[in-house]
């Protein structure tokens, strides 16, 4: 039985990364009729956030990737929570201490960071001294009874070497005197990472640990709990880092890396799995839209990549903007709303005009925050005194010719509609012998004070006939 984890710590935001893994994770589950867990691994207490447990599970289920096990929905192997589970670690870690592969460590922050400072200034690799490995277990027990604080570590070899078989990177070897004897329960009495991840692993029975490539280093280490717990040891797949276009570590710096901001901004979760789903994976083929049940069935581990993998903000946008597309318009007008300016420019339309609004405006969107921008010329009238580029064309004699023609035409149909807008230009273009570019541009120009946009006649068939000659009474009072 394939069972994957998401093991996130939780700090307050899920990071598109985070996400990426939690994404492979759910795939490779879902495609091998596995069971994907979400595990909380929070026993790093100062880093505790108040409510980044039920945030980080509802941006979870905002992009569609469900736990089949987690805090949340519970399951056999519960709690999943570590800091609910800490007689467990605490009971292995007495195991370990009882076998000798584990000892206690009295040395104080002041000594390891003198010793930190002397082996950087040697030009040496900082690394712990192994100082307090060689203390009794009677003598470490008498210290404890007298309140001497302690951390418990793990014996490391000092020599040879260690060997991991990655499903990504292959064999990847270690060799022990660039590791050290890593702590495992801290003063505090909580697990650090590396203890009670392994051995949630071992409980949850996980059978793939895939995770960011960040965690390579730690992997030899957790190797070692393995053999000295006398356990089966996972496959292990490291995937590649995210990187800014520099090629730096995607950082917080450099952009948005909260999958909540790109929520809010108006990105789609389907959009944004996509995109995360390329980056570090191919399909081994040009496609490039995806939907999740279609990720499930082409996605394999075999076609991650090792190297590090660009975020491309463009592209996301690029991806965004395909699936704003594609979006029917009822989701449309549900997913829009949010976004829609909420002052009276917008609360003036009526509804059904909003909905051809955003219709109209859909081929045009990035993300849905992009709607109060490009929909401004139908919440708010243009205001054509204040264009500079376009004076030449709002001065001429032809601006006013064409609108003075147009209005007579606009006067006298009841109802504006696209297919009578073209019959009225045709007619102007007769009247006024202006023609081509010039004649539309007018006429955009006068009713949305730009030169682009969609097309004019849709435009002023949402206007409606009243709109539209308020408007052209505008541009004839500026060039009257
Ligand atoms: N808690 C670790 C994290 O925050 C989990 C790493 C792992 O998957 O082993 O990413």
């Amino acid at each position: 039985m394939i069972r994957t984890r998401f093991a996130p710590s939780p700090t307050g935001y899920l990071h598109v990364g985070g996400l990426r893994t939690a994404l492979y994770n759910y795939l490779y589950a879902k495609k091998h009729n596995g069971v994907f867990i979400l595990r909380i691994e929070d026993t790093d207490q100062q880093r505790k956030i108040e409510g980044a447990v039920e945030n980080l599970i509802s941006t979870l289920k905002w992009t569609g990737i469900y736990h089949d096990e987690g805090p949340d929905v519970g399951g056999e192997f519960g709690p999943y929570i570590q800091s609910q589970r800490l007689s467990i670690y605490r009971e292995h870690i007495n195991q370990l201490i009882e076998a000798g592969h584990a000892y206690h460590c009295f040395c104080s922050t002041d000594r390891l960071k003198s010793l930190r400072e002397q082996q950087i200034a040697e030009n040496q690799n900082p690394r712990y001294d192994n100082h307090c490995r060689d203390i009794s277990k009677d003598e470490a027990e008498q210290r404890i009874a007298a309140g001497k604080s302690s951390v418990v570590r793990m014996k490391v070899p000092t020599s040879g070497f260690i060997e991991i078989y990655d499903l990504v990177r292959g064999k990847v070897t270690f060799a022990c005197d660039l590791l050290e004897d890593q702590i495992l329960l801290k003063s505090d009495g909580f697990p650090t990472y590396h203890l009670a991840n392994v051995v949630d692993d071992h409980y949850m029975q996980i059978s793939h640990v895939i995770r960011g490539e960040e965690w390579l280093p730690s992997t030899p280490k957790h190797k070692l709990l393995y053999e000295y717990f006398g356990w089966k040891l996972p496959q292990f797949a490291h995937l590649p880092l995210l990187l800014n276009a520099d090629r730096s570590k995607l950082s917080k710096r450099q952009g948005d890396v909260a999958v909540e901001d790109y929520l809010r901004k108006g990105y789609l979760p389907e959009a944004l799995i996509n995109f995360l789903a390329l980056l570090g994976w191919n399909p081994g083929t040009n496609r490039e839209i995806f939907n999740l049940e279609e990720l499930i069935q082409a996605f394999s581990l075999k076609r991650i990549n090792k190297a590090g993998a660009i975020f491309n903000p463009e592209k996301l946008q690029w991806m965004n903007s395909q699936y704003i597309r594609g979006l029917k318009p009822e989701n449309l007008l549900k997913l829009a709303s949010p976004y829609l300016p909420d002052d009276k420019s917008c609360q003036d339309w009526p509804k059904d005009k909003v909905g051809e609004i955003l219709l109209l405006l859909q081929p045009y969107l990035s993300t849905l925050s992009d709607i109060p921008e490009k929909g401004s010329f139908f919440f708010n009238d243009p205001v054509l005194s204040e264009n500079t580029e376009l004076q030449d064309l709002i001065r001429s004699p032809e601006f006013h010719t064409v609108l003075a023609s147009l209005k007579n035409q606009v006067v006298r149909v009841r109802i504006l509609n696209s297919a009578a807008f073209h019959s009225m230009v045709k007619t102007v273009q007769q009247e006024t012998r202006v023609t081509g570019k010039q004649l539309w541009t007018t006429i955009r120009v006068a009713i949305i004070g730009k030169e682009h946009g969609p097309d004019i006649s849709k435009i002023a068939e949402i206007l409606g006939k009243d709109r539209f000659l308020k408007r052209l009474d505008a541009a004839l009072k500026i060039n009257g």
